[in-house]
């Protein structure tokens, strides 16, 4: 009951049902699992029910919704059948909400508001009627396209495919299209913007037949990629490309690279200033106190202070733990130690430049046994600052 309650958490106020989305909902699965479990499953059959949905899954998505490239009669025709074969509803109906969601992602005007759970943007929203209404998207374009305004959602069946051709190829379809609302919105990474759900991962790309890359798509919806490397997983849009080459298609709208690898960057920026802001770093300069040589000299008795770079490092922590044994700190403290530790006697990492960073406790002020003109007066003289690194 709880896991019931959690998933419908989000719902909006229902106010009716689409019996006819609900019906064709429920019957094409369980047909299918009948199928799958009374009727024998032939070779021929299976290479037809998957042909049959990756025709399907070609739709409406990319061409009437984001008009990303421009198609041919007979591609348009090929695709409106195509997306008419997955019985979701007419062109006009789906394209209009989907691009109310492009337009007010994550609002309650988009009509998959992933803000309502999982549930609600896989199914819910296309099973219901509620108080929630899609919000304004230019549509003239889909009103005055005759093709979108005649091609009704028609079905092809036969006999034998009856329920894998037909009921279970129609649940995978609807349950692949419906995963770019709720998984698309849920799971993966933010490569391009992070201030909306949208999300990039290669398992819902697997499951929308290229529509996963969806943080790309939800940057860059006029493109007619959804994955922009050559190595992710887009049959969509190869199959838009061959109908390029082989002139169906033309003027395939892509968003120029620099910008996409511009969002890219700031997004990767982003995480390595989240990886900056979480490491400790050493005292700024500003901070510490300016002392004098009288003063390094009187300190260095009761700890080791070592003079490099014209910062004072406390190091007495650090004596056990010096590669180079604690002598060669105790022995020198209060002494200039640059030229010895940038190779005078070792040529210290990288990591001794960083770890001796965080042992500064002041700067020297003139530098060593200063002149009497650079020396401060005894009122304004500051005591060295404590080593509170560890
Ligand atoms: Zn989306
Ligand atoms: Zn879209």
């Amino acid at each position: 009951m709880q896991f019931i309650k959690n998933l419908t958490q989000g719902f909006p106020a229902i106010t009716g049902i689409r019996w006819f989305n609900l019906s064709v909902l429920v019957i094409t699965p369980a047909l299918s699992l009948y199928g799958l479990l009374y009727v024998h499953i032939f070779w021929n059959t299976v290479v037809c029910t998957t042909l049959y949905y990756i025709y399907s899954m070609l739709g409406y998505h990319r061409l009437w919704s984001h008009r990303s490239y421009n198609a041919s009669f007979p591609l348009q025709v090929f695709l409106i059948l195509a997306g008419a074969s997955a019985v979701q509803g007419s062109c006009y109906w789906w394209s209009r909400r989907h691009r109310s969601h492009h337009r007010h992602t994550d609002t309650d005007l988009d009509p998959y508001n992933s803000e309502r759970g999982l549930l609600w943007t896989h199914i819910g929203w296309i099973i219901f009627e509620s108080d929630l209404k899609p919000g304004p998207a230019d549509i003239s374009d889909l009103r005055n396209d005759p093709l979108v305004q005649v091609a009704a959602p028609m079905v092809l069946y036969w006999k034998g495919g009856f329920f894998f051709v037909g009921a279970l190829r129609m649940t995978a379809c609807h349950h692949s299209t419906f995963c770019i609302n709720s998984i698309a919105h849920y799971l993966g990474s933010t490569p391009y913007d992070d201030k909306h759900s949208p999300r990039d991962h290669l398992l819902s790309a697997i499951l929308t037949m290229g529509e996963g890359y969806h943080n790309f798509h939800h940057q860059f919806p006029m493109d007619y990629r959804n994955a922009f490397r050559w190595y992710q997983y887009d049959p969509t849009k190869w199959f838009i490309s061959v109908c390029h080459w082989i002139g169906l298609a033309s003027h395939l709208r892509v968003f120029p690279s620099n910008e996409i690898e511009k969002g890219a960057l700031t997004m990767k920026l982003k995480v390595l200033k989240d990886v900056q802001d979480s490491i400790e770093w050493p005292v700024p300069p500003h901070e510490l106190p300016v002392v004098t040589w009288e003063t390094f000299q009187e300190e260095s008795k009761s700890r080791t202070l070592l003079l490099i770079s014209g910062f004072i490092h406390d190091v007495s922590l650090f004596l056990d733990t010096h590669p180079g044994g604690p002598v060669l700190l105790t022995r020198n403290s209060g002494k200039d130690m640059t030229a010895s530790f940038f190779g005078g006697v070792y040529a210290h990492s990288h990591a001794a430049h960083n770890l001796i960073g965080m042992m500064r406790v002041g700067i020297l002020a003139g530098g060593v046994e200063a002149p009497a003109e650079h020396a401060i007066p005894p009122s304004q003289r500051l005591v060295i600052r404590a080593n509170t690194s560890h």
